[in-house]
């Protein structure tokens, strides 16, 4: 149950005084919620800067384009003449070392006769301009009486906003939501604490919303950093009680003799890689062990992890139990059958597939196998989760591209059968320093090296004004018989415009090469989709034209050419995943990253990266600085996903910490009941890691 002193803070935003109920809409885009945002929402919405008033010049010493708070004596009002409304609105005033001209735009004369009355002296604050020779500020943003300096804050945070929410309304709105923090009891260690200098947790909520020198709100400030540990440390905990509950479920020995794996070695048509092999024996010793295995598969795409996979299926299977094989998209479930069936016959294992497509009496059938044990490998996707899905005897979970489930349908899975063991396989190389936040305390395998025979992938940069020259080379290279992705890119939010984006370039495309033009698109229904990717695959079409639903899985060896449109727009990973699915073949493959020009500093950065290395790790490490910087005013602050506070690029050095702490935590109170547990399921709640909680009722 969730303390009741917390309950202020998880009341909805619009009970807070002066926010009205129809800006919940509002509220809920700013703060990123599905549901009805809270006001620990608001607490954890981060200032992105600051308007620094400090300075206090005199007229003379003014720099026209900053900010300066300036005390003057309001000398005479010029309202806009009549039926010119347009006109501002201009008050004169000055101190005694000059003039100075405040404007405002439809303002009306009694508000600013009460604001600026004349002869009375103002604390007025804002940007200044040079205009006409004359300085001018318009529309100051603080005005305050001469004794009431102190009522202005000389450093203001500065929002993220969105449309129909001003400045003030939010600053506000925090304001409200700070009031209402309860006293909270301590959860980190004191001398901990004490050695990084962090203030308590209301305190740093405090110091960053209300910063009096412009560093209070710097990600590395004191205050930011214990905000972004406890986050870390929340998160820690949490992924730790799941594996804890998980280890403690008693796992079991799944012990194969090894004849199924060497009939798969015996199929295979090429050597396994030397990290294929090491990461095929360390998921066979995690099964024999007693324990639950919970490792972590990474490779490169195309480094051959499927057959990694595979082999740990046949290991348990060996042992006379059942594996599953889950991945987030159809698309992807039946390319993994299609990698894995061939073999798998060869060794005598027996496969089915079972995503939402397959329904009525074919989905009764596998079902019904899969109860008796006559199924040894289940392919599939979510749809392995439903109630009515039993397994004989379900030993081996494999989930492929974890980072799209969350860590509760992990244990969805698990339920599945009994103590079963868990390999998360991911083709998003993962900086080391995120393992831990995305995975928690996982053992890692990794496949760095590319298997025997691929040739490096040659990459260039062509802006689309040039877009007839790179589909004139694309027809020779038709010509050579080898065949192209087209992508076309994610242009808006709305799927029907990306949609019709795609389809527009089906329509050019076809117009130059006929029908040897195919199309691939999310919306397509399964066996449309699949459809078209057989047709591309027996290469009865030469270029597909698609969305990123080819982004992960799709495997076409002879595909040997990618260009994809608005390169700018794609982030380095989903470039580096789209890439991937050529250069799969012996031949010489060629990527071309159509950008529109001009582009930004970081959009620049991102190409060069793709075009000088093919080393996803490399890529990863780079994508993370630089999604660091170019952050825009008034835009959501670009941190980790399913983090708030923590940027990685700043606070990577906590995590290990916080690690740590959690891992001495519990091994000291698995059940948080000391006091500084109790603390600790205040933290829990906070960060919404509660869902670890239930796990600890349930026992
Ligand atoms: P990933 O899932 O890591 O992207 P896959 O397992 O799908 O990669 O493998 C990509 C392709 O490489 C598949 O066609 C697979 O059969 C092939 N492959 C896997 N391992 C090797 C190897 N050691 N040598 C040559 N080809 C391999
Ligand atoms: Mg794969």
């Amino acid at each position: 149950m969730r303390p009741d002193l917390l309950n202020p803070l998880f009341a909805p935003v619009t009970a807070l005084p002066g926010i009205a109920a129809k800006t919940e809409r509002l509220f809920r885009r700013l703060l990123g919620r599905d549901d009805v945002p809270r006001v620990l929402d608001l607490l954890f919405h981060l200032p992105s800067g600051v308007i620094d008033r400090r300075e206090r010049p005199k007229l003379a010493e003014v720099v026209p384009g900053r900010v300066a708070t300036i005390m003057v004596t309001i000398d005479r009002h010029r309202a806009p003449p009549p039926g010119r409304s347009r006109a501002p609105y201009v008050v004169y005033a000055s101190d005694e070392t000059g003039d100075i001209a405040l404007t405002w735009f439809k303002a009306r004369a009694e508000v600013l006769e009460k604001l600026v009355p004349v002869g009375e002296r103002r604390w007025v604050s804002g940007t200044v301009a040079l205009y006409d020779g004359m300085l001018q500020m318009v529309h100051p943003d603080r005005v305050v009486a001469e004794a009431d300096l102190a009522k202005m804050p000389a450093v203001e945070p500065v929002y993220p906003l969105t449309e129909g929410l001003s400045a003030y309304g939010v600053r506000r709105a925090v304001e409200a939501a700070i009031a209402r923090l309860p006293a909270l009891p301590e959860w980190q260690d004191p001398a901990f604490r004490a050695q990084s200098r962090f203030p308590g947790f209301a305190e740093a909520l405090r110091s960053v919303h209300r910063p009096t020198v412009p560093a209070d709100l710097s990600p590395e400030s004191p205050a930011w950093s214990r905000l972004a540990y406890d986050e870390f440390l929340a998160g820690q905990l949490a992924l730790m009680m799941v594996r804890a509950r998980m280890k403690k479920a008693a796992g079991r020995a799944t012990v194969g003799d090894g004849h199924l794996r060497d009939k798969l070695a015996a199929a295979l048509p090429w050597r396994l890689t030397a990290s294929q092999a090491r990461a095929i024996a360390d998921i066979a010793a995690d099964l024999e062990k007693p324990e639950r295995m919970l490792r972590l598969l990474q490779g490169d795409v195309g480094s051959g992890k499927t057959v990694v996979a595979l082999f740990a299926c046949a290991a348990a299977v060996e042992a006379g139990s059942q594996a599953a094989l889950m991945a987030p998209t159809e698309i992807l479930a039946r390319q993994h059958l299609k990698t894995i069936a061939p073999l798998a016959e060869a060794a005598g294992l027996r496969v089915a597939i079972l995503t939402g497509r397959e329904r009525g009496r074919e989905r009764t059938a596998t079902l019904e196998k899969l109860a008796a044990g006559e199924i040894d490998v289940l392919v599939g996707t979510h749809a392995i989760f439903q109630e009515d899905v039993t397994f004989r005897d379900l030993a081996l979970a494999v989930v492929d591209e974890q980072h799209r489930f969350g860590v509760h349908q992990r244990l969805a899975l698990a339920r599945k059968g009994h103590a079963v063991d868990v390999l998360v396989m991911t083709a998003t190389p993962i900086p080391r320093t995120l393992v831990l936040t995305y995975f928690g305390d996982m053992d890692v395998s990794e496949l760095r090296e590319k298997p025997a025979g691929r040739q490096p992938i040659d990459t260039r940069t062509v802006a689309l004004d040039r877009i007839d020259d790179v589909v004139a080379a694309v027809g020779r290279a038709m010509a050579e018989g080898r065949q192209v992705y087209w992508v076309c890119p994610l242009v808006e939010e709305s799927e029907t415009v990306d949609l019709a984006a795609a389809q527009d370039r089906f329509r050019d495309l076809s117009g130059v090469f006929g029908d040897t033009v195919g199309l691939v698109h999310g919306k397509m229904r399964g066996s449309e989709k699949d459809a078209a990717m057989a047709r591309f695959s027996a290469a009865e079409t030469m270029l597909l034209v698609a969305t990123t639903v080819i982004e992960v899985g799709v495997d076409v060896p002879r595909a040997s050419v990618m260009v994809i449109e608005h390169a700018e727009r794609f982030g380095l990973a989903q470039l580096h995943q789209l890439r991937g699915r050529i250069g799969r073949g012996a031949e010489k493959s060629t990527c071309l990253l159509l950008y529109k020009a001009p582009l930004g500093e970081a959009a620049k950065a991102r190409l060069a990266t793709m075009r000088d290395t093919e080393d996803g790790f490399r890529i990863a490490e780079e994508d993370l600085r630089l999604r660091g910087e170019g952050d825009v005013l008034g835009t959501r602050q670009s941190g980790l996903p399913g983090f708030r506070v923590a940027r990685i690029e700043t606070h990577a050095g906590l995590l290990e910490a916080a690690r740590k702490d959690a891992a001495l935590i519990l091994s000291r109170d698995p059940e948080l009941t000391s006091e500084r547990g109790a603390a600790l399921r205040v933290l829990l709640y906070l960060f919404g890691r509660d869902e670890a909680m239930r796990l600890l009722r349930a026992g």
